[in-house]
């Protein structure tokens, strides 16, 4: 047998499983019909965030990612390009969210500040903003679009992980795949992690878990003036939306409060995460929008909306912005992610939320240690 483990999918899920077994000894292969990777992995804010995320599994995978993630960068080259999250909250029933938030086991190391304290972190944070704020020490902040590209080139110079690209497979018929020009792979186990690539594989036993598509718009903001955010930057909005705050039962007055006075915000899905990037700008987002094929198109009335909470938020006068682009995840109501197992050597693996490069490396030790024991 050529390879003891094949991983369909080279974006960061993919990447976690291929990780967790070569760490293990394995030889793996990793597939993807990509010439490099091109999904979600590389549109996202590589906001690699613990505080926020829903209690129980996802929190505590989210944890063990970050410290994944940290081994890997070093290791990798990968700069580590912000640390924390400062969440800025305006509206004063926020604060009984963060007090709460402050009394389970998740706000363990996170700390309630001032505007002045916050500041610290977030010089351009308007002080009307933040009369209080949520810091969390937590996160850690990479650049997708190179660190994704570093992890798979780290996996093959360090542990000879072989990567097919430009190779769509599509057949799994343990223990062997088939690739579109009718090559066979052999190898005694299979991830597929196809991310929001529900249709090619193993169709019907993916859209038994009710899985859809989510559309984000994204932009990158340019600062007239340097800018040194130390943390990433989140508002209000956010409380009302990441399950660890918004499932808890003092955020209901503020939910009520967000839906009667920030409606076309919560209508579209918005809240706001701001991230930097070694060159000073800003990675700013974002929007949700459920369908089963969302359309490609950015609104600029949905940008328009995403921008007026930045500037509510962070002073930062004649800012432009250089770039927009959509990016779409797997979703389903109900979970946050899910592994299939269609026999016992071949496993299908989906994050059905947005909190994949928060989780990926978690998730495939997991999957690995239940494979392999
Ligand atoms: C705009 C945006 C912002 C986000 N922000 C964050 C964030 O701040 N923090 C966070 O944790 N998460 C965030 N997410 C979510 C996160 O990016 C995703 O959960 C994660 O990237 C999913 O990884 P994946 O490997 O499953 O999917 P993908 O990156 O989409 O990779 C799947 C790969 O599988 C390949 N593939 C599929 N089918 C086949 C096949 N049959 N043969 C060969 N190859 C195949 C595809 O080509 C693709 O490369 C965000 C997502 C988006 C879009």
């Amino acid at each position: 047998m050529a390879y003891d483990l094949a991983v369909v999918g080279a974006g960061i899920v993919g990447l976690g499983h291929a990780l967790a077994a070569a760490r293990r000894g394995k030889r793996v292969v990793v597939i993807d019909r990509d010439a490099q990777a091109n999904g979600a992995s590389v549109r996202n804010f590589g906001f690699v965030t613990v505080t926020g995320q829903g209690a129980g599994d996802c929190w505590q995978l989210a944890r063990r990612a970050r410290d994944v993630w940290q081994e890997v960068a070093d290791a990798a080259g990968i700069d580590i390009l912000q640390r924390g999250l400062v969440l800025a909250a305006r509206l004063p029933e926020s604060e009984a969210v963060i007090d709460a938030f402050l009394k389970t086991p998740m706000g363990e190391g996170c700390e309630k500040l001032t505007a002045a304290q916050a500041q610290r972190f977030v010089p351009n944070l308007r002080p009307q903003a933040a009369p209080v704020a949520l810091y969390s020490p937590h996160e850690v902040r990479v650049e997708s679009r190179t660190a994704v590209p570093l992890v798979a080139r780290f996996l093959a110079e360090r542990y000879g992980v072989v990567f097919r690209r430009s190779t769509s497979v599509v057949a799994v018929e343990a223990p062997r795949l088939i690739t579109a020009d009718g090559e066979v792979i052999e190898a005694e186990a299979t991830v597929v992690c196809p991310g929001d690539e529900y249709t090619a594989l193993f169709p019907e036993r993916i859209a038994a878990y009710g899985v859809t598509r989510c559309k984000l718009q994204m932009l990158r903001v340019v600062p007239a003036r340097p800018v040194a955010l130390q943390s990433a930057v989140m508002s209000d909005l956010g409380l009302g939306r990441y399950l660890g705050y918004a499932e808890l039962p003092e955020a209901a007055p503020l939910k009520r409060r967000l839906d009667a006075e920030f409606g076309p915000e919560r209508e579209n899905g918005i809240h706001l995460i701001v991230t930097q990037s070694a060159d000073g700008s800003l990675v700013v987002g974002d929007s949700h929008h459920y369908a089963t094929t969302p359309d490609p198109f950015g609104s600029q009335g949905v940008d328009d909306l995403i921008l007026g909470e930045l500037d509510a938020v962070l002073d930062l006068p004649s800012r432009t912005v250089s770039e927009r682009w959509i990016g779409t995840y797997a979703s389903a109501d109900g979970r946050w992610r899910f592994t299939d197992k269609p026999s016992e050597t071949v496993r299908i693996v989906i994050v059905t939320a947005g909190c994949g490069a928060s989780t990926a490396f978690g998730i495939g030790e997991e999957t690995i240690d239940e494979l392999y024991g």
